[in-house]
């Protein structure tokens, strides 16, 4: 429940003076302000004015089991109660810290049985960087350091985290690591040449990132970073096949593969991981944050393997230590809230869940592409995109002066949902917990909205009327 006695408006005031928002629009938001999201309860959150939004996004594909869940405030009110911090470096630890890490690596696909901690997606993916580069300089591998990444792959907003990102425009205007990090095509089917079957695209896709290893030297490359499905980048299925062949190409090579499972892990594709469950895969590192505590408390693990723990874990050489870890690593609330996570998701079968009401959620997003402009729908279960253009044979896209992607956006928010925007597309990852009528609420919202953002292109002269018909 809010609190009644707040002031909103001074809210909206004291945030538009004074919180600098991340991925913000500074020019919009300095005229517009925020929108104050004040309440919730299950799959909907309430603005300050107390009108009532179905979340189409789970926060930021990440409240998994749903908002205000009394068991998970009574778990981190307890954990509060109990001893709210301690320190995990050295030889220390908490209760949770401890039951969490044994019941990741009970989760986790092959021998990923050993978890670090930090307190986010960004972190999980840098502390991998770290481990990879400290595994390598314990077998005198001194050489093999360099990471590739997919093009409109993300993987955070640390320094290291989004070099290996590649969404270009992410990049514009900053610097990134630019001598270790090296980027190859991104695997969107939708994007492939018309004649092109499947299977070819795939094979190129994969002798691409072969090809890649051996331009740079097998002996300087260290990893490959790779989200199961692309969210970010706008929510891109590889084709059938690609994973478990690009897992070969980098057995061949001796280059580790880490599966940055940060959204697809814990539900949203009907499995608590992805990687082997969906894609027929056991990487050598998962990735991992969101989802494990549903976004109640920030929390992100990096899980490696037997193998690699076994030499990071060994004495040192020159005496050095595993200097890694940040003061919240392993924190005990947030761990706490990650139990308790898990537990409600195995109790209430949330995986089963998504296997049935996601696919119809897929099912009925996926109906959207008769509309004119909406080009492709693609995405599994919980996590989809539908990705709009101007014409839908040549794929052409709507002048990006339109905004088409805020645009029906905002018309979602008039009439009740929140969807996010991404440049001309519109992505969808919402609470696990969607009913029947919730889904038919959302795709039916959504029909409508694009149906008005048509309309208001053709009047703005984005559109044709033949392009609109
Ligand atoms: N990796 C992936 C695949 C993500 O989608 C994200 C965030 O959206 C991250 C990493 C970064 O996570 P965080 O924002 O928690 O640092």
């Amino acid at each position: 429940m809010s609190d009644n006695n707040i002031d909103m408006n001074t809210v909206w005031q004291q945030d538009k003076d004074h919180y600098i928002h991340p991925w913000t629009d500074f020019s919009t938001f300095k005229e517009s302000g925020s929108m104050v999201l004040a309440d919730s309860d299950n799959v909907h959150v309430k603005d300050g004015d107390g009108n009532s939004y179905l979340d189409g996004i789970g926060g930021l594909w990440c409240v998994n089991i749903g908002y205000a869940r009394e068991e998970m405030a009574q778990a981190i009110a307890d954990q509060v109660r109990q001893i709210p911090y301690y320190s995990c470096f050295g030889h220390h630890t908490t209760v949770p810290a401890a039951q969490l890490a044994a019941k990741l690596a009970e989760l986790a696909p092959g021998n990923l049985n050993h978890v670090f901690y930090g307190c986010g997606g960004s972190v999980a993916n840098d502390t991998a960087v770290r481990m990879i580069h400290f595994y390598f300089n314990q077998l005198g591998k001194k050489t093999k350091k360099k990471i590739i990444s997919r093009i409109d792959g993300y993987h955070g907003s640390t320094y290291m985290a989004m070099s290996i990102t590649g969404v270009k425009f992410d990049h514009i205007g900053f610097d990134i690591e630019e001598q270790l990090v090296h980027h190859i095509s991104c695997p969107n089917p939708y994007r492939r040449p018309d004649e092109q079957s499947l299977e070819a695209f795939c094979d190129e896709k994969v002798q691409e990132l072969e090809d890649k290893i051996l331009e740079l030297g097998p002996d300087n490359v260290a990893a490959f970073f790779a989200e199961p499905i692309l969210g970010a980048g706008g929510v891109i299925v590889p084709p059938e096949g690609y994973h478990q062949k690009t897992l070969a190409v980098c057995r061949k090579y001796g280059v580790l593969y880490v599966s940055d499972e940060v959204v697809t892990a814990f539900g949203r594709l009907g499995h608590m991981f992805a990687s082997e469950d969906e894609f027929g895969i056991v990487p050598d590192i998962i990735t991992c944050a969101k989802g494990l505590t549903s976004g109640y408390l920030p929390l992100g693990a990096t899980i490696i393997s037997e193998d690699m723990y076994e030499v990071i874990s060994k004495p040192q050489a020159d005496g050095a230590l595993f200097t890694h870890g940040f003061t919240y690593s392993g924190h005990p609330v947030s761990c706490a809230a990650g139990v308790k996570n898990i537990e409600i998701m195995e109790r209430e079968n949330l995986c089963g869940h998504v296997k049935d009401m996601g696919a119809y959620f897929e099912e009925q997003v996926k109906s959207l592409i008769d509309l004119p402009i909406v080009g492709d729908v693609r995405g599994r279960k919980f996590m989809m995109c539908i990705e709009n253009v101007a014409n839908k044979e040549t794929k052409e896209l709507i002048n990006p002066d339109a905004k088409v992607g805020n645009r029906i956006a905002d018309h979602c928010q008039k009439r009740g949902l929140i969807v996010r925007p991404l440049a001309h597309m519109n992505v969808l990852s919402p609470p696990l917990t969607l009913s029947k009528e919730n889904v038919d609420f959302l795709v039916a919202t959504l029909r409508e909205s694009i149906e008005a953002t048509m309309a208001d292109l053709q009047n703005e002269g984005f559109l044709t009327a033949e392009a609109a018909a």
